[in-house]
């Protein structure tokens, strides 16, 4: 089993099932997926035709491209004309295959990697249904979301492509004062983009209603359907009408997602343009062993190394985030006096919002963080980052690294590992099917994870557990590679009950 294969009971649903072709545009194979249980949905590597940062920076005598434009996506004048004022000429993958089906009405699953455009991919469908004349108050669109710094740029997203267009969006997120969100609402935004919390408290104020809700989107959909998220969430939908239309968008979604995404969707697509690796591949990923002690210095020597342009260093815990930061604060006061900055749930949103300004107009060089930007969160010259405590979930790993190496560019993600933590280092290898470059500063190593011949090997499973294993394999050879995760452990049956997302 692939993490992309359909499951048996959506067989009988018989979820359609595209593959990215050479040229980028999707073509059934649902046929296929809904007889092999065994099917994969696989995605060629970004045609040349597509827009990433790479191409849309080559010089001019670079090799040649197939036409691709926004022009063949059945986009109407209107908004082909707010794309160009966006700048974006040529689509991204995922928009050239998902926004001709979005327009078409079909409910769709889009998979594609971080940094590749999956916002415009449902903002450009919901400006085209907008255009079509309405009556009645709305909204006419929802868009849920995880984070509030995420809804403040979807809404921004919005906001530069309806430019001039009388469609108005409304972000609606927690930690601002609800009366300025409720005087926007009640000029009938035709869109709202809101984290689930504070779209339920508008529902109970009755500031809010969905009943002519015609398009649903789920942006980080493996995130808003996790646990802590899915209550929430269901309760919004039961509001929605059953003949809206649902679009679901996330870098990683493991099988149980998509098999529960279907029950709120109606005969969707699963479109997936993620190539073979979760991760771009213009991020060059290490990891440091180090002791938990000396991580701090490890952290500073790194930075001295690196000179990064722009970093998020990642932290597990508000606590632990608060105090990264200090120090680093304190120290680079007396050195560079470089900007650092630190963000988490605790902070007041005032706060929240200056620190995303400050990082995002590069007056912030380093910004220490929990998870709560590990999501979506596009800043285009994060150049490095550094996971100062290795995520708690795989896919957080994944969603962490793509903050770096947006649109083609390059970028660099370091994870610090402790002695302890080895097998956690695996199940990401594992989940993201690539090894991680392990790279040193002399003085730093804490243990060799690599196994060592010797007469009895340690093998670390999937969960974790260990059994014994074959002799004599060479600490730099090639390790066999890893075996897809099962299904059991993406549903997480190995975890105990209590190892639920933390607050951020
Ligand atoms: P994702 O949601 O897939 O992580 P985003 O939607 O945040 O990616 O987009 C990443 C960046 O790419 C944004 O800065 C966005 O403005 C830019 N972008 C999106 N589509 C295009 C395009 N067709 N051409 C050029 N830039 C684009
Ligand atoms: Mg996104």
């Amino acid at each position: 089993m692939t993490r992309n294969q359909t499951e048996g009971d959506e067989e009988k649903r018989g979820p359609r099932v595209f593959v990215e072709q050479s040229g980028g545009h999707p073509t059934e194979s649902g046929q296929l997926a809904a007889s092999n249980s065994e099917a994969t949905v696989r995605a060629a590597p970004q045609p040349a035709a597509h827009a990433t940062g790479d191409q849309l920076n080559q010089p001019a005598d670079s090799s040649p491209e197939p036409a691709g434009s926004f022009r063949e996506l059945g986009l109407s004048a209107e908004t082909l004309a707010a794309c160009e004022r966006a700048g974006y000429t040529i689509p991204t993958p995922v928009q050239a295959g998902l926004i001709p089906r979005a327009l078409a009405g079909v409910d769709v699953l889009g998979q594609a990697r971080t940094g590749t455009g999956k916002t415009a991919a449902f903002v450009l469908p919901i400006l085209e249904r907008m255009t079509q004349p309405h009556r009645g108050g709305g909204p006419r669109a929802l868009v849920l979301v995880p984070t509030r710094e995420l809804a403040v740029q979807v809404r921004d997203e919005f906001e530069k492509l309806a430019h001039g267009s009388r469609v108005h969006c409304v972000a609606v997120y927690g930690g601002k004062p609800i009366k300025g969100q409720i005087d926007k609402l009640a000029k009938h935004p035709a869109v709202v983009v809101g984290t689930p919390g504070r779209v339920l408290d508008h529902m109970s104020r009755g500031t809010i209603s969905f009943g002519e809700v015609e398009m649903l989107t789920l942006d980080e959909a493996d995130r808003m359907l996790d646990i802590g998220f899915r209550p929430d969430i269901e309760k919004i939908l039961r509001r929605c009408p059953e003949s809206r239309q649902t679009l679901l968008l996330s870098a990683t979604v493991p099988p149980p997602v998509a098999k529960l995404a279907t029950r709120y969707m109606r005969d969707p697509e699963i479109l997936d343009f993620s190539t073979h690796e979760l991760a771009v591949e213009t991020i060059v990923q290490f990891y440091f062993t180090v002791d938990p002690t000396r991580k701090f210095e490890l952290l500073e020597r790194l930075l001295q190394r690196e000179q990064p342009r722009q970093v998020i260093v990642f932290c597990r815990t508000k606590r632990g985030t608060d105090k990264i930061y200090e120090r680093l604060s304190r120290k680079r006061s007396q050195q560079s006096g470089e900007e650092v900055a630190c963000i988490h749930g605790d902070l007041s949103q005032n706060i929240r919002d200056r620190v995303m300004r400050q990082f995002r107009d590069g007056t912030v060089k380093t910004l220490v963080a929990t998870d709560v930007v590990g999501r979506g969160i596009d800043v285009s010259s994060v150049s490095h980052i550094i996971n100062y405590d290795i995520p708690e979930f795989c896919d957080d790993y994944v969603h962490r690294v793509g903050r770096t190496g947006r649109m083609g560019r390059e970028g660099v993600a370091y994870t610090f590992v402790a002695p302890d933590e080895g097998p956690q280092l695996t199940r990401i290898e594992m989940r993201i099917e690539r090894l991680l470059k392990r790279d040193e500063i002399p003085g730093f190593e804490a243990f060799d994870r690599r196994p060592k011949p010797g007469p009895l090997q340690v093998k670390i499973g999937l969960d974790g557990s260990t059994s014994g294993g074959e002799a004599g394999q060479d600490a730099t050879a090639e390790p066999a590679p890893p075996k897809p995760p099962s299904s059991a452990s993406l549903l997480g049956k190995g975890r105990t009950p209590k190892r639920f997302r933390r607050a951020l």
